[in-house]
């Protein structure tokens, strides 16, 4: 069993998409093992995306993150970091394959609805940076 980080954005929050991607990932044998609402504060954000601070979107792509509510949940499941990414869909939405929640929801390639981890390694740190063991339920 592999586990995920997994973050409904502000505008996926904003636009009321957190029970559309929530049913889209319980139908996808996907279970959530720990969720909190929380707004990021700027420097939150700059070190959940450490590793891409020498790229040019950084800044926008921090505001962006720190402007509002996000949902921000571990997902539990077999291979369930690259079936969330396939669920999302490509980074750019207007690449990413039909019936993915890019695809449906997204308006901007920084306004994409939702993060996911990419590897086992972000999975972890990213985990880390949200929620303690007690909050991560053991099933
Ligand atoms: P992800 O793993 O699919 O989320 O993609 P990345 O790790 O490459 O990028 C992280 C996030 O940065 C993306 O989800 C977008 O919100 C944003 N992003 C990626 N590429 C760009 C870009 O070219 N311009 C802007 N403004 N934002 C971007």
């Amino acid at each position: 069993m592999e586990k995920t980080l997994s973050i409904i954005k502000p505008d996926g929050v904003g636009r009321g998409l957190i029970g559309e991607v929530i049913k889209r990932l319980e139908n996808s044998d996907m279970k959530i093992i720990a969720m909190k609402m929380l707004k990021m504060s700027r420097k939150q954000a700059q070190g959940f995306y450490a590793v891409h601070k020498e790229r040019p979107f950084f800044d926008s792509l921090t505001d962006f993150m720190s402007s509002g509510t996000v949902v921000v949940m571990v997902l539990e499941g077999e291979n369930v970091i690259s079936r969330y990414r396939d669920l999302m869909g490509a980074t750019n939405y207007k690449e990413a394959e039909e019936g993915t929640i890019r695809r449906d929801f997204a308006t901007d390639i920084e306004r994409n609805v939702v993060h996911g981890s990419d590897s086992q390694k972000s999975a972890s740190f990213e985990i880390g940076y949200f929620f303690n063991s007690f909050e991560i339920i053991n099933r």
